[in-house]
């Protein structure tokens, strides 16, 4: 780059202030990353009031000489070398060159730091200089801003409620923290501590330094690759799940970003683990030669475009499904004690108050059975490969309101919906015999004669062939009307009729840009569900056994295809706890 260009450039800088610093969470983003760029090890953040009242960021970074704290407050300025091989420099660099002065530019800032020799203190008001002298000489950067858009009174007003600005703080500095693990956070807000992670560089501890014991000990760990791109994180078990996706955290080339191809790709893989309008909780660095990332998208916004986004799409699909056929799933009844900071805690669920007043969703509270003083109990052995669910025995001892069947082995006990479980043992039963090329049809005994209107019959006339290749056997029988003498083998007897039907309007529905792997999955769960026995029927010993053994031997014994849990447990060690018998 050439020399730096300097104007008196105030007034720019308080419009491009309107753009840049659209909320408190973008200043403290912004200063954050100077404190990542200066080798910081350390980030403090101290924010009154949301940040509305003032921010202190505080980091132990190379600091800077005076000549450079000057400038850094000056547009265009930055002592930052261009790499060529760091692409996210495009992107930043506009609004990292910009940021300093136009937050400056709209607010009290004081500036004290040091290389380690003669430290630097510098005061400015409105983007004016107003002090600057020698300091002492501790290394690093500390960075106030306080009276945020006091000259701006029309920007002061764009400003959200003091928890609404608290929470985007809080999100990002957790999001942050998770993409730099090496590197200690500490964030308070009116000097209550919200967010303290050691910098240990281990992922999973800093998991668990952000959302407690209850979500680190549910999360698995995955790794993969393939030419263009590297895959490393943990992934939430389906019974940890929110009602947003802001919990699905992707970090690519070490920055956290917002991208939806790759938020899709982590749903997708959870399909019929949970229901589509849950989301899990997923932390996923991934790592790629920076020619493939496209960074020119709008420069706040985090988004970024992906060469071989398919590539990668297949890559997050298959390891998440991987990993979670691998491990065994059945959520404990018990929830451990958690280990949230009772103070965020507190934050959050005022702004959740606050967000549900807008999407009238809660966040997932888990169905928790809450017996009170159930002691934390660390365990790290909750991967056990699925091998083993398909060799785990479950014994029926009893059905209780009709409804759920009550298990036990030697680990515990266990409930199981009755009707969730036959569907999803249906369900699986469906997709292999539709998946099936060798179509088998049983001829009925009776034909039965569907009556349609005029563009139904026209459109099921010009798709007979899907009909068909599943194995139907029909023709036309007058107005409007197929006669059916054949159906395909697996649809339950009794409901011959019923099922035609509800495939017919399967078909019908699903015409315009139809796909046969959608139509499949939507034949195979209207049918599973359909042929599963309802609640408040009792069936007997044998056929819960059956389906006991049924439901073990599927790919994901764990949920029904609309995603809710087929089974839980209550294991030895829950019981003997909630009676008093282990006192550990
Ligand atoms: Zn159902
Ligand atoms: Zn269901």
């Amino acid at each position: 780059m050439n020399k730096i260009r300097i104007m008196d450039e105030n007034l720019a800088n308080k419009i491009a202030a309107g753009e840049v610093v659209e909320k408190c969470s973008s200043i403290v983003k912004e200063l954050a990353e100077n404190s990542v760029d200066a080798g910081a090890t350390e980030i403090i953040i101290h924010l009154k009031e949301g940040g509305r009242g003032s921010i202190h960021v505080i980091d132990n970074g190379s600091g800077m000489e005076k000549e450079d704290a000057k400038l850094a407050f000056q547009r265009h300025a930055t002592s930052k070398l261009y790499k060529d091989d760091d692409l996210f420099f495009i992107d930043t660099l506009g609004f990292r060159g910009e940021a300093l002065p136009s937050i400056a530019s709209v607010s009290h800032v004081t500036l004290k730091t040091s290389t380690g020799d003669i430290g630097t203190f510098l005061k400015m008001e409105g983007g004016v200089l107003k002090t600057i002298e020698e300091t002492d000489a501790r290394k690093g950067t500390i960075l106030s801003i306080d009276h945020l858009f006091y000259n701006t009174p029309a920007r002061l007003k764009y400003l959200k409620s003091e928890q609404s600005e608290l929470a985007s703080c809080v999100s990002f500095v957790e999001r942050f923290s998770l993409a730099h693990p090496k590197i200690s956070f500490t964030l308070t807000n009116d000097d209550r501590i919200l967010v303290k992670t050691s910098g240990s560089g281990n992922l999973h501890k800093t998991i668990h330094e952000i959302y407690g014991l209850q979500i680190s000990s549910k999360m698995i760990e995955i790794s993969a690759n393939n030419n263009d791109f590297d895959l490393y994180g943990y992934i939430g078990k389906p019974e940890i799940l929110k009602s947003n996706r802001n919990h699905m955290i992707v970090m690519v080339n070490g920055r956290v970003i917002k991208n939806l191809d790759i938020i899709r790709a982590i749903n997708d893989a959870y399909y019929t683990y949970k229901p589509d309008i849950k989301y899990p909780v997923v932390v996923l660095k991934i790592e790629t030669d920076p020619t493939l990332i496209d960074v020119n998208v709008h420069p706040t916004k985090q988004d970024i475009k992906i060469n071989k986004m398919n590539a990668l799409y297949e890559l997050i699909v298959t390891t998440i499904k991987e990993a979670l056929y691998q491990n065994l799933l059945i959520p404990d009844a018990i929830e451990r004690m958690s280990n949230t900071n009772p103070v965020k805690q507190e934050v959050m669920n005022s702004i959740l108050k606050e967000e549900s007043k807008n999407t009238f969703e809660k966040e997932n509270v888990q169905a928790t059975f809450d017996l009170g003083n159930v002691a934390v109990k660390e365990k790290s052995d909750t991967i056990i490969i699925n091998s083993q669910m398909k060799q785990l025995k479950l014994y029926p001892v009893g059905l209780a309101h009709g409804t759920y069947i009550i298990a036990e082995n030697e680990e515990g006990i266990y409930l199981i919906d009755q009707h969730a479980a036959q569907e999803r043992v249906n369900y699986e039963k469906n997709m292999e015999a539709l998946k099936n090329k060798q179509v088998y049809t049983t001829s009925l005994l009776v034909p039965i004669t569907i009556e349609l209107s005029n563009s139904e019959f026209i459109k099921i006339h010009e798709q007979e062939t899907i009909l068909k290749e599943i194995g139907f056997d029909f023709e036309e029988f007058g107005v409007n009307t197929f006669v059916f003498k054949g159906h395909p083998t697996w649809l339950l007897e009794g409901y011959e009729e019923e099922s035609i039907r509800k495939i017919i309007d399967l078909l019908i529905g699903g015409l315009t840009g139809f796909d046969r792997v959608k139509f499949n999955e939507s034949i195979a769960i209207t049918l599973a569900c359909k042929m599963s026995i309802k609640a408040n029927m009792r069936i007997s010993h044998e056929a819960q056994e059956e389906l006991l053994n049924e439901l073990c031997e599927c790919d994901n014994p764990y949920h029904c295809p609309h995603g809710r849990p087929t089974i839980i447990k209550f294991s030895i060690y829950d019981l003997e706890r909630m009676f008093k018998r282990a006192m550990n």
